[in-house]
């Protein structure tokens, strides 16, 4: 048998050390979109079992069958896919599927049961609540801890939380104290004998021999009762690790409802991969040096749950975005040209699929690498040379061509570019100078021009773009805006 490897031997006080094999796992729920949260959360997991030559499990969570979908468990599956967590990597293990244990979690149970550590209870719902405002506590007070109930029927199973304080040893948190006085019997079987989270989660955990769990700390306060859990089951607790929460620019927790979270989303708008793991392994941790664009094999050498700062972390767009366009930047330009093509060949491109020019595009792409934070960017950046006719702005025309000069320079640019050469520096020299003799300079004189052929104030450098459009074409656009204009074609 191999010897047990150890986490990190000899960083880490003594407390954390284990001399389980190194196990670590990512268990979401499939209630939805996946968070990227949890994306960040499962790379921190698959950084570590990387570097440590460590097993990362995926359990997947589904015993809410009122909320879990196959689809978002098959989105889970792809989108940690994409982010480099798949079943292709030797450290990978599963997926498993929580709600194929049940019945090892109903067994658990009655072993805490039989030992006398849990108790069942008669109470309702409601009556806990009309004890409990009695009491002036909220929470079961421990009604049926001494009433030696059976199974039955609408009973649950609760634990038996014994006196005294829980110490939740945490390699982000450091020590966490919990008075136990504050923990109520928590039920680990409904009414229908079922099995709750809490105690679905410790079981698997043990019986996937987990020796770390990393995860999201909402999960914190769940933390000392799983831990009671351990230690009532015969196991010793796992090294935990609560990571901080992601939080929005008005520093409140994200949310689904009011932030853009779902991993699938960044994915389909043009972010890379690598920019988005990059970026997802700065939030509650930097790579040592003076930049934290790193590739993953640096950020594997690195990174340490105890250099994970607790304090919440910004989920910056701006920042994502930033990294994504260093990241596009960085490309070779092939690379660039296939990371295009999902956005270019989509089903709902503006312009006639058969219009699409590969060659025209690939001489184009060099100018747009440069130009855009996310691929999705390239698609109106490029729409004008693959459409018959694009659409015109109209504010931004009516603004260009109401100009003073706008019709006769647009009269003389016509006139010109039907024998300048056509190449980006004769044309560029052909509109400065038309342009100056009407005191405008290049950007302005650029404006009408860009408008009547691209639609758009904005866009790729002009002459390039009408190298690549072509002479013929350019000029019937340049015709159509003048006439549009309401001037007799020169
Ligand atoms: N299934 C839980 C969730 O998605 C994770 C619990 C855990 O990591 O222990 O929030």
């Amino acid at each position: 048998m191999a010897s047990p490897r150890l986490y990190s031997l000899g960083r880490y006080p003594a407390w954390v050390m284990t001399d389980r094999p190194l196990r670590l796992r990512f268990a979401p729920s499939p209630t939805g979109f996946f968070h990227v949260g949890g994306a960040r959360t499962a790379l921190y997991n698959w950084a570590i079992a990387q570097r440590e030559g460590g097993t990362f499990v995926l359990r997947i969570e589904d015993t809410d069958e009122a909320r879990n979908q196959p689809e978002w468990t098959q989105g889970i599956i792809d989108a940690l896919a994409w982010i480099g967590i798949s079943s292709g990597d030797e450290h990978f293990e599963g997926p498993y599927f929580q709600s194929t244990y049940a019945e090892a979690h109903i067994a658990a149970a009655e072993r805490l049961y039989e030992a006398g550590v849990a108790y069942y209870c008669d109470l309702t719902g409601d009556e806990v609540q009309e004890r409990a405002k009695a009491n002036g506590k909220p929470g079961y007070d421990g009604y049926s801890r001494d009433r030696g109930l059976e199974a039955g029927p609408g009973r649950v199973l609760r634990f038996r939380v014994p006196e005294g304080t829980t110490i939740v040893h945490d390699l982000v948190r450091g020590e966490v104290s919990f008075d136990n006085s504050n923990i109520e019997d928590f039920v680990l079987l409904r009414g229908n004998g079922s099995p709750m989270f809490l105690l679905a989660n410790v079981v698997d955990d043990i019986t996937m021999r987990i020796s770390h769990v990393v995860r999201a700390e909402e999960h914190l306060p769940n933390t000392p009762k799983q831990q009671m859990l351990w230690n009532a089951l015969g196991v010793d607790p796992p090294v935990w690790a609560h990571v901080p929460v992601l939080v929005n620019e008005q520093r409140k927790k994200l949310s689904k409802r009011r932030d853009k979270v779902a991993v699938e989303q960044y994915r389909a708008e043009g972010f890379l991969a690598d920019g988005m793991v990059n970026y997802l392994m700065t939030l509650g941790w930097a790579p040592s040096g003076d930049t934290e664009i790193v590739p993953w094999s640096r950020v594997v050498a690195d990174f340490r749950l105890e250099d994970v700062n607790h304090s919440p972390a910004f989920f910056d767009l701006k920042k994502l975005s930033a990294f994504n366009a260093e990241y596009i930047r960085a490309l070779s330009l092939d690379a660039f040209i296939e990371a295009c093509a999902p956005f270019l060949l989509a089903p709902d491109v503006p312009w006639n699929p058969e219009h699409f020019n590969p060659v025209v595009f690939s001489a184009m792409a060099p100018l747009a690498q440069t130009r855009v934070t996310r691929l999705d960017e390239v698609v109106p950046m490029v729409d004008f040379l693959f459409l018959v006719e694009p659409p015109i702005d109209e504010a931004a025309f009516t603004k260009t061509m109401g100009g003073p000069n706008a019709r006769e320079l647009l009269s003389e640019v016509i006139a010109a570019y039907g024998t300048a050469e056509w190449e980006h520096e004769a044309l560029k020299e052909t509109l400065e100078a038309i342009g100056e003799g009407y005191q405008l300079k290049l950007g302005k004189a650029q404006a009408p021009i860009r408008v009547a052929v691209t639609g758009r104030t904005v866009g790729p450098p002009l002459f390039e773009s009408l190298v690549l459009l072509g002479r013929d074409e350019t000029l019937r656009r340049l015709q159509a805006a003048l006439q549009r204009a309401g001037a007799t074609p020169g």
